[in-house]
Order: structure tokens, then C-alpha cells, then sequence
């Protein structure tokens, strides 16, 4: 049996029929920067997502990138962010001229540590983006508290969590701006790059929205300079269509990280879940000893895996002018050799699911 890490051919298979007549009406009515199409997705958006506004954006690079600079932050600005994500989180804020501080994550949910929050700030601290990593929420409670303490923004990567809740909440709308991926993989991928911004605040929308699109107001008047970060009207078109199915791939998801809980119960550590969240396992990520093995025995089972991620963020070259070393990250530094994501999609079936099982547990001599 083959069971890819990620499997959107079947997923196109299933959808077939209502993706390509939504392109091809696109490409007959030949609007493919804005219109109709992409106001009804950014309209569809928010309200999955009970925010109040949703503008449309190139990525989710793009979508933290905007949203901090619409909030004014740049040079001589700080912003803390967690040690273990995908770079883009800590790009965009140097991106804005800003400088990026890096805050260990929780041993045990892999989310950011709120207990260290404090110590990282200085009076030129202006943001903190905690990273929903996996799908699962970060403890938002505490991140706001600290934020209305010291006066700071909350900007949501959102990236992994499209449909997750914190206490009831949808992530999306728990900080000033939340910021959305839709690349492929994402558990709500267009097919192409494409990410989304929402907010509940009319002023912070109407800027993030002039700021995607060269600051304009109307045509060929600009308020400032923006940039060109814009979804179209083709990844709109698949992504509404798509988003129709995403509490059904949500509820697959959901039960398919049970069964592996299950299954690997007492085989492997796995990440702790909050009790008081919906995560929605854009990963289902384990804890295992003898990584690379483990890895290169599935591959011979025919399982996809990855690492998510291998290096932590200020570990890496790109941040060797920050100076840290592993110690200033035990929690980041201690499961980046033992993470190991298994195949999680949308329609994974309990049959492939059942067999990563197997796999794993043979990898490890638990059988
Ligand atoms: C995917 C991802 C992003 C960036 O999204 P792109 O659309 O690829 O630019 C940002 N943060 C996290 C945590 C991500 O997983």
C-alpha cells in the first residue's frame, strides 16, 4: 500500500467536477484580478471564519507582511515570534525593517512558551505573532493578556489553522489581523499561491486593503506606496469551491489524528493537545527516537513523512547575526531530532492510516 505525506491528486479526483467548470467560467468571463469572483470568496472567507472582514493577498508570506506593516510596524520595532515555524513567519517581520525576537515554544504543545514571553520584551517591542503550529491554537488568553499589558499588537499565523477554535473561537479573530496560507498543502490550498488577511476592525482592513494593492484608493490614486500582493480571480474560483468541503476534511483530519493516537499510543510521545481547543491537524506530528531509521523504514512501506521543521528558526544561517545558540531554545532544540510528521490529508482513509500504524510500530520494534 502507498500512502503519500499528502495526497491533493485524489483530492482533485473527488472535486473534479465542480473545480473545472469554477476555472473555466473565470476564464470566460476574463476577470482575473479582482471582481465578482474573489469578492464572493473573500465574502465566504470571513464568515467561515466569523471575522468581520477578509481581504485576499499573494500568500501567507505577504499576509503577515502586510498586516504589520498596515499596523505601522517597521524599522526600529521589535517583534517576538516563536523559535520553532517555517521561516516565513520571522521573513515578514524583517521584511518590514523590523527585528525579529525569538521566544522558545512549550515542551509539550510545540506552541509558544507564554511563560517566556516577558522576558524577550523591551521598550521597543511592538508586536507579538504567535504561530497556530500544526493546527493547533496557541494559548491565546495568555498572549492577549500580555499584549494588553504592554500595549502591544497580536498578529495570528494562521497559516496551519484555517477552521481551528480557541476556546470557541475561531483563530482568525483573536488578535488584531490574522493571516492565512492557501499553498497547496495547506489544509485549505489553492492550485497556486494565495493567502488571505482578516480582521474585525474596519480601519485596520481598509489599510491592509490599500496596502496589497499600491495603496490605492481608487484607480490611479494612490495614499501611499503598497505593494502588489494580490489572490486572483483562479485561485478564488478553487478555493470557494474548495472551501465548501473543508469541515468535512476538518472532521477527517480530526478523527484520523485519534486513530493514530490510538494506534501509537504508548509507541511514540506525541505533542500535547489543549483540552480547551479545536485543533485541525494540518500535521500529525510524533516524537520518535532514531528518526532517520524510522523515516527510511516507512519509505521501504511506501509512507511519505517529513520534519517540521528540522532546524529552529534562530538555528539557521539566516539568523546567525542574532547570535543564539541551541541552549537559549531547550524546548525548539530538544524535539528537533525526534519530530517526525506522518501522512495527514483531507481524505485519508482509516486503511492507510492503519497501515502508517504498523509501520511505525515495526520501525520501533513495538509490534
Ligand atoms: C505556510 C506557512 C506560511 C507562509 O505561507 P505562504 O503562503 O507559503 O507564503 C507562514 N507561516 C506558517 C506557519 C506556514 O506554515
Amino acid at each position: 500500500m502507498h500512502v503519500p505525506f499528502v495526497d491533493l491528486k485524489a483530492q482533485y479526483r473527488s472535486l473534479k467536477h465542480e473545480i473545472d467548470p469554477a476555472i473555466t467560467q473565470v476564464i470566460e468571463e476574463a476577470s482575473f484580478i479582482g471582481g465578482r469572483v474573489v469578492d464572493e470568496f473573500e465574502r465566504n472567507f470571513a464568515r467561515y471564519v466569523r471575522s468581520r472582514h477578509c481581504i485576499g493577498v499573494g500568500n501567507g508570506t505577504d499576509a503577515i507582511t502586510i498586516a504589520l506593516k498596515a499596523l505601522g510596524i517597521g524599522q526600529g520595532d521589535e517583534v517576538i515570534t516563536a523559535a520553532n515555524s517555517f521561516i516565513a513567519t520571522s521573513e515578514a517581520i524583517t521584511a518590514t525593517g523590523a527585528r525579529v525576537v525569538f521566544v522558545d515554544c512549550d515542551p509539550l504543545t510545540c506552541t509558544i512558551d507564554v511563560g517566556r514571553i516577558e522576558q524577550a520584551l523591551t521598550t521597543r517591542t511592538r508586536a507579538i505573532i504567535p504561530v497556530h503550529l500544526y493546527g493547533q491554537p496557541a494559548d491565546m488568553d495568555a498572549i492577549r493578556s500580555i499584549a494588553e499589558r504592554h500595549g502591544l499588537r497580536v498578529i495570528e499565523d494562521a497559516a496551519q489553522a484555517h477552521g481551528a477554535r480557541y476556546r470557541d473561537l475561531p483563530v482568525g479573530t483573536l488578535g488584531d489581523c490574522g493571516c492565512f496560507s492557501f499553498y497547496p498543502g495547506k489544509n485549505l490550498g489553492a492550485y497556486g499561491d494565495g493567502g488571505a488577511i482578516t480582521t474585525n476592525d474596519d480601519v485596520i482592513a481598509k489599510t491592509v486593503r490599500m496596502y496589497a494593492n499600491h495603496g490605492r484608493t481608487e484607480k490611479y490614486n494612490h495614499e501611499f506606496e503598497g505593494c502588489n500582493s494580490r489572490l486572483d480571480a483562479l485561485q478564488a474560483a478553487v478555493l470557494d469551491v474548495k472551501l465548501r468541503h473543508l469541515e468535512t476534511w476538518t472532521e477527517r483530519r480530526r478523527a484520523a489524528a485519534l486513530r493514530y493516537d490510538t494506534g501509537l499510543q504508548g509507541v511514540v510521545r506525541c505533542i500535547g493537545t489543549r483540552p480547551d481547543v479545536r485543533h485541525v491537524y494540518h500535521l500529525y506530528v510524533v516524537r520518535v527516537p532514531r528518526r532517520a531509521q524510522v523515516m527510511a523504514f516507512l519509505k521501504e512501506q511506501g509512507i511519505g513523512t517529513g520534519i517540521h521543521y528540522p532546524i529552529p528558526l534562530p538555528l539557521l544561517n539566516a539568523y546567525r547575526y542574532l547570535g543564539h545558540g541551541p541552549q537559549d531554545f531547550p524546548a525548539a532544540a530538544a524535539m528537533k531530532d525526534e519530530i517526525l510528521s506522518l501522512p495527514m490529508f483531507g481524505n485519508i482513509t482509516d486503511a492507510q492510516i492503519d497501515h502508517v500504524i504498523t509501520g511505525v510500530r515495526r520501525a520501533l520494534n513495538a509490534t
